[in-house]
């Protein structure tokens, strides 16, 4: 067994949107919480990839509105994120309707919401780098520190590695999809200062202006605007 670095009831693995919700809620039912993200900040692809709107949580009613249908830390984190000024919704997209917000706001309230919770130890820069498991049950994970891989003990351990790490590590049959059928490698751009006008006009260019360059757009998602809190931004 590896030196001992922290221990708790509920260990989470992975501070992205799931893993946050996860700590989150195990923290408010009472539970001694620790998470383990391998980054320096929270939110995963939430933020890591500024995603940037939050399918899911409405549906459309007949009348063409639409209704919350996702509450619990979803919602609390969408209705902060409004009241901040760095988020609003809903907003029509396809059948139903997101919710837009600013990817490093998004940074600064999962810290609040962390923060504020005495029973949770949030560690950061910690890479979940194995399990150990003893008949059938994991007695810990491994984060690898700077000071070499430790031990996290807990009771219950939550899997919110978005790439099913800790499944893996402990010894639980995972599988990759095929190419072609997992989530597009993509990646969303932010662009500040420009004229509004002429920059939505030159996207219906953007495939053929990236090609004169050589390369190519494996996904196009077309211009949104967001509040950033500074004037003229603009994503794709
Ligand atoms: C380009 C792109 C666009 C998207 N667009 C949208 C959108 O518009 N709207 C929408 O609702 N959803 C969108 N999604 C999907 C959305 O981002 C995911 O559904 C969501 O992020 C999943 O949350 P998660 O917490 O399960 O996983 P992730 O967001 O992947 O978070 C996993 C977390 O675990 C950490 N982690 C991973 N491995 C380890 C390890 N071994 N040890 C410690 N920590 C680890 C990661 O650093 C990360 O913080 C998009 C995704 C991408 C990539």
């Amino acid at each position: 067994m590896h030196e001992g670095l922290a221990e708790a009831d509920v260990v989470v693995a992975g501070g992205g949107p799931a893993g946050v919700g996860a700590a989150l809620a195990a923290a408010r039912a009472g539970a001694r919480v620790v998470c383990c993200e391998r980054y320096g900040f929270l939110g995963g692809n939430f933020t890591a990839a500024a995603v940037g709107t939050i399918c899911g949580l409405y549906r459309r009613r007949e009348d063409g509105g639409f209704d919350h249908v996702v509450g619990g830390v979803a919602r609390e984190v969408a209705d902060r994120l409004a009241e901040a000024g760095a988020g609003f919704g809903p907003v029509p997209f396809k059948e139903t309707a997101v919710f837009v917000y600013t990817p490093w706001a998004a940074k600064r309230l999962f810290d609040r919401l962390l923060g504020a919770q005495d029973r949770l130890e949030l560690l950061l820069h910690a890479p979940v780098a194995d399990a150990i498991v003893r008949d059938g049950r994991i007695e810990a994970l491994v984060v690898a520190t700077k000071r070499g891989l430790r031990a996290v003990t807990g009771k219950v351990f939550v899997d919110c590695t978005g790439d099913a790490d800790l499944a893996f590590f402990a010894g639980a049959p995972t599988e990759v999809g095929p190419p072609g059928e997992r989530q597009h490698a993509s990646m969303q751009f932010l662009m500040e200062q420009v004229d509004s006008d002429a920059a939505i006009a030159a996207t219906a260019r953007l495939g053929e202006i990236v090609a004169a360059h050589g390369a190519h757009l494996s996904r196009d998602g077309g211009p949104s605007s967001r509040p950033c809190g500074r004037a003229s931004s603009w994503e794709r």
